[in-house]
């Protein structure tokens, strides 16, 4: 069982969480000749890494907060947490 501290409520069980994808995509910007190439990779297109990553996480049963969670894809564990509007670098 993971347990995920949430910026808002605290450490709580993963089962309050709903996975909801890749962090680090990024919207093309607005106003801006976007190629299909370029729609497709934002929509679609995910890779598949093994280790260190940025994923979006829902507290679905708790603060119905967005946030953010470095996690490593291969062991589970968690590295940090942070707000959904907080830059990561
Ligand atoms: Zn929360």
């Amino acid at each position: 069982m993971l347990y995920i501290n949430c910026p808002h409520c605290g450490m709580r069980s993963q089962n309050e969480f709903s996975y909801g994808g890749d962090a680090s995509v990024k919207r093309p910007e607005l106003n801006k000749e976007v190629s299909n190439q370029e729609w497709d990779n934002f929509v679609y297109n995910r890779k598949s890494l093994r280790g260190k990553h940025l994923e979006l996480w829902q507290h679905i049963f708790g603060c119905r907060q967005w946030i953010k969670v470095e996690r490593d894809t291969a062991t589970h564990e968690i590295f940090n947490t942070f707000k959904a509007d907080e830059e990561v670098t």
